[in-house]
């Protein structure tokens, strides 16, 4: 347990509309950039920013509409999103929730002025115009 989490720091977020809010433990297990396809289409913009974080730190409150996606490497994906202002909030992966782990969309975090994302999922379709910072984690897939 690192000294953060002995300290019980927690980070809150939540939907555009505030009908969706959440709490977190902080700091997030792995922030990542995902340029998949079908995040840009989700997002209707460029890539994903998400933090891991784990599900048993978490709180949230509020109702969830779920799509499930079968995403592009063929594993489905929950994605979970506001209803009522459409913000995508969580993503949850089978594989994700097996080692207790959830994914929040991390523009929805109250602050996101903390985030310092080292990897980056899917370059083989990231958008021509986007220039990642050097020294990240660079995968072409997930
Ligand atoms: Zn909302
Ligand atoms: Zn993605």
């Amino acid at each position: 347990m690192s000294e953060a989490e002995a300290a019980g720091e927690r980070r809150s977020g939540g939907c555009l509309c505030g009908s969706v809010r959440y709490e977190t433990s902080w700091p997030p297990l792995l922030t990542g950039v995902c340029h998949c396809r079908h995040c840009q289409k989700q997002a209707g913009t460029a890539f994903s920013v998400l933090v891991a974080v784990p599900f048993a730190a978490l709180e949230r409150s509020g109702d969830l509409t779920v799509y499930e996606d079968g995403s592009e490497s063929g594993n489905p994906v929950m994605r979970k999103f506001c209803g009522k202002c459409g913000s995508p909030v969580f993503s949850e992966t089978p594989d994700g929730m097996a080692q207790g782990m959830i994914f929040i969309k991390a523009g929805t975090l109250d602050n996101p002025d903390e985030l310092e994302p080292t990897v980056h999922f899917w370059t083989q379709s990231k958008q021509n115009w986007v220039t990642i910072p050097q020294g990240a984690v660079l995968l072409e897939k997930q």
